[in-house]
């Protein structure tokens, strides 16, 4: 209770406020990007009065444009199924290029331990942002663009959330519930001092889009690749338009070290993965190269009596499985369910939050264990040639597909991967330790 009547507020903001301007719904969500949006349409769905704030005027640019197999169940329950496909371009693997085997190995999703999800889609997050928002409206959502939320308080009813349009004036609204899903932004994790570095990981990227990079041969077009170098790691992400998303993902150690400008600094760093740059050889950068640091965090606490954190608002861990979206669209979905019990049944709320909350815990942390070791020998060997005795190689398509929510052969078969692993590691044990240090002094760096 006490962190339930924690309160943040913009200086003096209530005060002006004339009391005509208060606004009531039952859950207000701050944030329209796929978390907040489908969190959204969820609850309107539900029958609730829902309004969704973003800072932003959509269509804008976002990165995470890689999508996964288990996304498309998901949007068929929002109905938006038909439009992600008319922008997406289609998905069917994800190909790995590793400079230490000098071979390249592709897991197709219809290869998982469930062959019902074949595909996703890679997109334009402008459009798929845009789009998934205006189905939120569509279904009654009183969506609110370019209205920063500034000011939470919470009380024993509900809470208080202000905001400021891009006049500067200020709103305010009166809510039952509140879903934070303001992305990286990190609203409520960040007041409520409830954000944490992850000590076991930390990375920063580079990345712009390119257009005419060449393109993997008939079905493979659209799969995601990465390729592994001695920094870290690079995805090539094709887009229906014929852009290419292309981005570096590396120890902070190395992104510290640049002494040219970004834009030099990205070529150079390019220029340091030759099947990369292979694939950029007629290819011309068409956007701003951006930088994004240290992004891997997590709050120590997803919901509180009358909140929930959805999505990256939540935590962020690591592009290199394109898990974003689908964590951040399938915590929408498993907050609306709660909040709805929630709203229905107050008794039962923090029973309801919490299991909530280990759902979504247990899923980051099967994402997580494989992601603090990617850029490991063991791990590298083990992706680059899987045996499927146990169905382990099917597993690993599965994880890649985001299966990890089901239940599942899924966990029993990643024990026997990481059984495997941790003998590999014991039996180069040097090597392993070595990789170690290395990983620390970079993730530290
Ligand atoms: C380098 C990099 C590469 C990535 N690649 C991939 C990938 O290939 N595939 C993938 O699935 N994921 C990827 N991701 C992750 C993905 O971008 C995020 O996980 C995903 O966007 C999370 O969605 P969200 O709705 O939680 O947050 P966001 O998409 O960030 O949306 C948050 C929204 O909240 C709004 N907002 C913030 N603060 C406020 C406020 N105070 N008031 C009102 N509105 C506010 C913002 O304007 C924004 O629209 C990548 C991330 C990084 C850093």
């Amino acid at each position: 209770m006490s962190e339930l009547l924690s309160t943040f507020a913009h200086a003096d903001a209530a005060a002006q406020l004339p009391q005509s301007a208060m606004q009531e719904c039952d859950v207000l969500v701050i944030g329209g990007g796929p978390a907040g949006s489908t969190a959204g349409a969820l609850l309107a769905e539900k029958g609730w009065r829902v309004v969704v704030l973003d800072k932003d005027k959509h269509p804008r640019f976002h990165i995470g444009e890689s999508l996964l197999p288990m996304n498309l169940p998901l949007f068929e329950r929002l109905g938006v199924a038909d439009q992600v496909a008319a922008i997406g371009m289609p998905k069917f693997g994800a190909e790995f290029v590793s400079d230490t085997h000098d071979k390249t190995l592709t897991y197709y999703f219809s290869e998982a331990l469930d062959k019902n999800f074949p595909y996703a889609y890679q997109v334009r997050r402008s459009e798929f942002d845009h789009l998934l928002l205006n189905n939120c409206a569509a279904k009654g959502v009183s969506v609110h663009e370019e209205m920063r939320a500034d000011g939470v308080v919470f009380d024993a009813e509900g809470a208080t959330v202000e905001a400021q349009d891009k006049n500067k004036r200020r709103h305010c609204w009166r809510a039952r519930f509140i879903v934070d899903a303001s992305g990286r932004d990190t609203l409520l994790a960040s007041r409520f001092d409830h954000k944490r570095r992850n000590k076991r990981h930390n990375s920063a990227a580079l990345y712009a889009h390119f257009q005419d990079a060449a393109r993997l041969p008939g079905k493979d077009a659209g799969n995601v690749s990465i390729f592994w170098f001695a920094h870290g790691w690079f995805w090539v992400i094709p887009l229906a338009d014929g852009a290419t998303s292309v981005g570096a993902v590396c120890w902070p150690a190395y992104l510290k070290s640049r002494k040219t400008d970004v834009e030099t600094f990205f070529r150079d760093t390019i220029a340091l993965c030759p099947a990369v740059a292979e694939r950029l050889q007629d290819a011309t950068l068409v956007s701003e190269v951006t930088g994004t640091g240290n992004y891997s965090y997590q709050a120590t606490r997803m919901s509180g009596e009358r909140y929930v954190l959805v999505g990256d608002a939540f935590a962020f861990i690591d592009p290199v499985f394109s898990t974003g979206v689908y964590l951040a669209m399938h915590s929408a979905f498993l907050a609306a369910d709660a909040i709805d019990d929630c709203l229905r049944n107050p008794e039962i709320a923090s029973r309801r939050l919490r299991a909530f909350e280990r759902t979504m815990r247990a899923g980051l942390k099967t994402f997580s264990w494989f992601i603090y070791r990617v850029t490991t020998p063991a791990v590298r060997d083990l992706f680059m040639a899987p045996a499927n005795v146990f169905r382990v190689r099917e597993a690993m398509q599965s994880l890649l597909a985001g299966d990890v929510f089901r239940r599942t052969s899924l966990p029993a078969r990643i024990r026997v991967f990481k059984t495997a692993y941790y003998l590999k590691s014991l039996a180069r044990l040097p090597q392993s330790l070595a990789a170690y240090r290395t990983r620390q002094r970079n993730i530290n760096g």
